[in-house]
């Protein structure tokens, strides 16, 4: 009989997991976040802790479990609940799906995304990604991707979400195999497709078993020509039993991601980035966000020079350790992004993309 206690703050997870748990010993606790040091402090050292909440709250949570002299958790995925996995079925079950963590020991990564394709059939003016750039593909080669999926999980003891994108990568001949290979390597980690959603009807069978056999959810981005299709979009995700996360209101603007300036104040320019928690791997390197990488496609384009040299090969001699402390700290290229936000609208671009639809200065 399974004695734990399982902290959870998301009403449909505790839900799912109160129901499966009969015959079990576990203890729940909801509102986390306002009682967690009287919690922690009452039932510690008398049962195991499960953590059952999305990756934005790991970190707080892990720092807080290390404050407590706390030594050993275990991690509850996501999808457990959104594939319907029965944890508390046996001992078996228990030890498959939940990730068991010694704090003080393992260096994890909280996030990780990479692209499985650079292009995109939406081509949004100001993407971040400079997809609407982009006229390669550059899928990556499948050999080396597993090489440097096994790379990390030697560096790493577990990455708590590892996200597919692109471009769209519903465009990528190989998402299949990039999927099974990330499964293989993480097997506990939440693995997400982010896609605009535009050909999830158009979905083969394969590709979807392919999906659910590895636990995959999909994000789908709010651009307006996704609302227009929302309900073809999620009758095909429910027939197919897909996973999906909540689809926000319809995105109508893109904040304005580029400064020329070096002279940005960096920690006003990490409060309003919404990618600094996006790790990113591209060809055997790590960086803190996909800027580091696609920033050269702007320089090239529109001839400007913004530097980006911190990119860490993950096969040199690094310490995991030291390596998630540069990847979570600010980079040299923060200093070039905005440290106000200002907005374009959103729309299609057509060949007639301009540096003004990235930069904050007006030239
Ligand atoms: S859909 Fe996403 S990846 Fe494609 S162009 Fe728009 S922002 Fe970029
Ligand atoms: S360089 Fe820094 S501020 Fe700019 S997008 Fe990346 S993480 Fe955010």
């Amino acid at each position: 009989m399974k004695k734990a206690i399982v902290l959870c703050s998301e009403s449909g997870f505790l839900a799912y997991l109160k129901g499966i748990s009969k015959g079990s010993e576990c203890f729940f606790v909801e509102n986390i976040i306002d009682n967690k040091k009287g919690i922690l402090r009452e039932f510690i050292y008398e049962k195991e802790i499960l953590l059952a909440v999305s990756w934005r709250e790991i970190d707080a949570w892990i720092s807080e479990f290390k404050a407590n002299g706390i030594k050993r958790i275990r991690i509850v995925p996501v999808f457990v609940m959104q594939y319907g996995i029965d944890i508390f079925q046996d001992e078996v079950m228990y030890e498959k799906y939940t990730k068991s963590i010694i704090l003080d020991q393992n260096v994890n990564l909280t996030y990780l995304e990479t692209h499985v394709t650079d292009i995109c059939n939406l081509k949004c003016r100001g993407c971040m990604h400079f997809s609407n750039l982009a006229t390669e593909a550059n899928e990556p080669d499948v050999v080396s991707f597993e090489k440097d999926m096994k790379r990390l999980s030697e560096m790493f003891h577990h990455i708590f979400i590892i996200r597919l994108l692109g471009g769209e990568p519903l465009l990528s001949k190989h998402l299949e195999e990039y999927i099974k290979i990330v499964r293989k390597y993480f097997p506990l980690s939440e693995l997400r497709i982010v896609t605009n959603g535009l050909l999830i009807p158009k979905m083969s069978v394969q590709r979807s078993q392919v999906v659910r056999d590895n636990y995959v959810a999909m994000d789908v981005s709010p651009y307006p020509p996704t609302i227009d299709k929302i309900d073809d979009i999620m009758a095909f995700l429910d027939e197919y039993e897909i996973p999906y996360g909540t689809i926000a209101d319809k995105l109508t603007s893109f904040r304005k991601s580029i400064s020329l300036k070096s002279t940005n104040e960096v920690e006003k320019s990490m409060e309003i980035c919404g990618s600094k928690h996006c790790h990113f791997l591209r060809n055997g390197y790590i960086a803190k966000c996909p800027l580091a990488f696609f920033i050269e496609e702007f320089n090239q384009r529109y001839d400007v020079n913004i530097p980006s040299t911190e990119r860490f090969n993950i096969y040199e001699d690094l310490d995991a350790s030291d390596l998630k402390k540069k990847l979570d700290g600010a980079s040299e290229l923060c200093k070039y992004c905005p440290d106000h936000a200002e907005f374009i609208e959103w729309k299609v671009t057509h060949n007639d993309a301009e540096r003004s639809d990235w930069l904050v200065e007006k030239l």
